[in-house]
């Protein structure tokens, strides 16, 4: 597929403009970052894994009724998506205590989450993505609160419908991070879901298959990504 001009560019993904106004295309890179861009470096073939995730999360959220800006995958590193308005909010559903939720409440990690909780972030680098709370989402006119209440449900419905198929590929959906879009007046789920965006245990050894692995240090990333593929695809 012949690209358009760049119209982004993120940490981990292009887009590109293409002959029809209402689609875009997502280029999936191998670079990554964490700490909000303080630490980067590269992911041997993420870009590949990531677009490859998305698509199979994508259909299955679409066959059961989550609304997303997924049309056709083009090429190993190339998404055909609907063209939305990013809500700039990004959404956090937790299954289990990690990452900043440990630190910020002094919970203890691997603690089961039940229900699930969501939290909302500012989608903002230049602040540090800072959590916020839905008066804050008001005060900055971010979505009105009745899209955040459709926000809301739609994360539940994909938590539901994501950790059955994850626990079915000895995985453990511990949290996961979504974004949402309006199209033609809809909020439909964008971005991406992957091991960029999620964190995934083995339901065994309970050892991180996902992003932790490049922000900690932990060593065989590449092998991780790949391992979270075949469950996922194979
Ligand atoms: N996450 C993400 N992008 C971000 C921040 C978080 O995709 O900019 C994901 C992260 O991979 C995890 C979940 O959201 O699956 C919750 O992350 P957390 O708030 O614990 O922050 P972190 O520990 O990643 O800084």
């Amino acid at each position: 597929m012949t690209a358009g001009t760049m119209l982004y560019e993120g940490k981990a993904k292009k887009i590109f403009s293409t002959g029809d106004p209402d689609r875009v295309l997502q280029y999936f890179k191998d670079d990554a970052t964490a700490f909000n861009a303080q630490k980067r470096g590269t992911i041997v073939e993420k870009g590949i894994i990531n677009n490859k995730v998305s698509e199979r999360l994508f259909r299955l959220l679409e066959q059961n009724g989550v609304p997303t800006h997924f049309v056709e995958r083009k090429s190993d590193r190339e998404m055909l998506t609907k063209k939305v308005a990013i809500v700039p909010v990004e959404v956090v559903v937790r299954n289990v205590v990690a990452g900043s939720l440990a630190k910020r409440l002094g919970l203890k990690e691997g603690d089961p989450i039940q229900p699930a909780i969501v939290e909302w972030y500012y989608k903002n680098d230049a602040l540090g993505d800072p959590l916020i709370a839905d008066e804050h989402i008001r005060l900055l006119k971010l979505a009105t609160p009745e899209q955040m209440a459709e926000i809301k449900r739609l994360a539940l419905k994909t938590n539901g419908l994501l950790q059955p198929f994850f626990a079915e590929r000895r995985m453990i959906l511990v949290d996961f991070k979504l974004e949402f879009g309006l199209h033609h007046g809809q909020l439909i789920l964008a971005d991406e879901i992957s091991p960029d965006t999620c964190r995934f245990w083995d339901q065994t050894t309970k050892e991180s298959m996902d992003k932790d692995r490049f922000r900690k240090d932990l060593g065989r990333i590449e092998e991780a990504y790949q391992e979270v593929l075949k469950r996922v695809c194979g």
